[in-house]
């Protein structure tokens, strides 16, 4: 049997064929596709704005400039994510901190966040921004985090990575009706795939408007109803601030317009494949991923906790024995604050004590479109023959 990874891209002849007209078109760059993709991720989402970039990781960045996050500001997220919900808090000089996670969910507690809301207030550290990451594609409690937002006055980003395709409360994550800025990725592990890419959806003009400057140099283009200075010349173009080269390509665009073509496809294929786990691994001593009402869930993780009072067998035994078995298990994710940069910034080892318990338990099983129910049956059989 060859290896099974933990996720993969699905490239079908459409999306090939797609690629070759953007390759021989006039564009390669940032050209007429890209605008097609943001306005049906856009349509999609039902959000007003879109601007699609090189990466999430840029996305995040150009999100947290637009929001005015910059030296003094605090960035507040969750240690249970990929380095770059964090990351882009230091892009901008910000200082970042960490709110525990459920354990249930593995999105951050509502209770913890409400207790460390109160307690900054109290010390005048209060956080200027929240970035919410709908982990594995689950939701967070939006309307919760909204309420929080609105008691204490801070802005929230939704780090929606996995979760393109998920619901809250019968809405599409991306809507943004609870958030100001909310970010995709379409790296190939994630639901559909630009190669390296990703996209911020706002409803807020000023804010989308910022983040096209802040994607191409902070210089302004014919977009720019007004130069910031009148011009005496025919040149019409003007530095205002300091911004990047995060744009996404027409190559990219054009393989993320023909993916979203199939993404109820993708989106029903994981769910099947999260049902079939369920089902397959009923009476292990794991934990399996909870389901909750108010969120469909886009299943880009399928993730597991080992109950190491029910099992012989440590979590770390049990990575190591499924990867020599070719089963390429997965930690998402070490907890942010324990990777060395992080250290030595200060935070301490125990910092979050959910994210700590969560850390020494779970493993992501293989979960992609591809994945046959011979290959997931192989995923099933070793862990029970490992975990007895
Ligand atoms: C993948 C991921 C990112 C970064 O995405 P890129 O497109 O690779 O920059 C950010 N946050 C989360 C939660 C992710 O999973």
């Amino acid at each position: 049997m060859k290896n099974i990874p933990y996720g993969r891209q699905n490239i079908v002849d459409e999306d090939v064929d797609a690629v070759l007209v953007a390759l021989k078109s006039e564009y390669l760059t940032q050209g007429p596709l890209v605008p097609i993709f943001e306005n049906t991720v856009k349509e999609y989402c039902n959000a007003k704005f879109a601007i699609a970039t090189n990466s999430a990781t840029s996305a995040l960045h150009i999100a947290c400039l637009a929001l005015d996050v910059g030296r003094g500001s605090v960035v507040w997220t969750s240690p249970i994510s990929f380095v770059a919900s964090a990351n882009c808090a230091l892009y901008c000089g910000a200082t970042v901190d960490f709110v525990d996670i459920d354990e249930i969910s593995h999105n951050i507690s509502i209770e913890a966040l409400e207790a460390k809301l109160k307690k900054s207030e109290l010390e005048k550290c209060l956080p200027d921004i929240l970035i919410a990451v709908h982990f594995a594609g689950l939701s967070c409690d939006m309307e919760k985090i909204r309420e929080l937002a609105d008691r204490y006055a801070f802005r929230i980003i939704e780090d929606a990575s996995h979760a393109i395709g998920a619901t809250y409360k019968g809405d599409k994550i991306g809507s943004c009706k609870y958030s100001d800025i909310t970010i995709f990725s379409f790296h190939p592990v994630k639901i559909i795939t630009t190669g390296e890419g990703g996209m911020a959806l706002t409803n807020n003009k000023v804010l989308a408007r910022r983040m096209q400057r802040l994607r191409t140099h902070g210089v302004t283009g014919a977009f720019e109803e007004m130069l910031p200075q009148p011009s005496d010349e025919i040149w019409n173009y003007q530095q205002i601030e300091l911004g990047f080269n995060y744009r996404m390509t027409d190559l990219q665009a054009s393989l993320g317009i023909s993916q979203l073509k199939r993404i109820e496809t993708f989106l029903t294929k994981r769910k099947e494949l999260a049902d079939r786990y369920n089902n397959l691994l009923d009476q292990m001593p794991l934990f399996k991923p909870k389901i909750f009402s108010y969120s469909e869930s886009s299943w880009h993780l399928y993730v597991v906790e080992l109950d190491s009072q029910r099992s012989n067998i440590t979590q770390k035994e049990l990575y190591t024995k499924l990867r020599q078995s070719g089963v390429l298990v997965n930690l998402h994710y070490i907890p942010i604050y324990k990777h060395p940069y992080y250290k030595k910034l200060g935070f301490k080892d125990q910092y979050c004590p959910n994210a700590e318990i969560y850390f020494h338990r779970a493993l992501s099983l293989p979960i992609f479109f591809d994945i046959t129910d011979a290959e997931q049956d192989q995923v099933v059989h070793y862990l029970k023959l490992y975990i007895q």
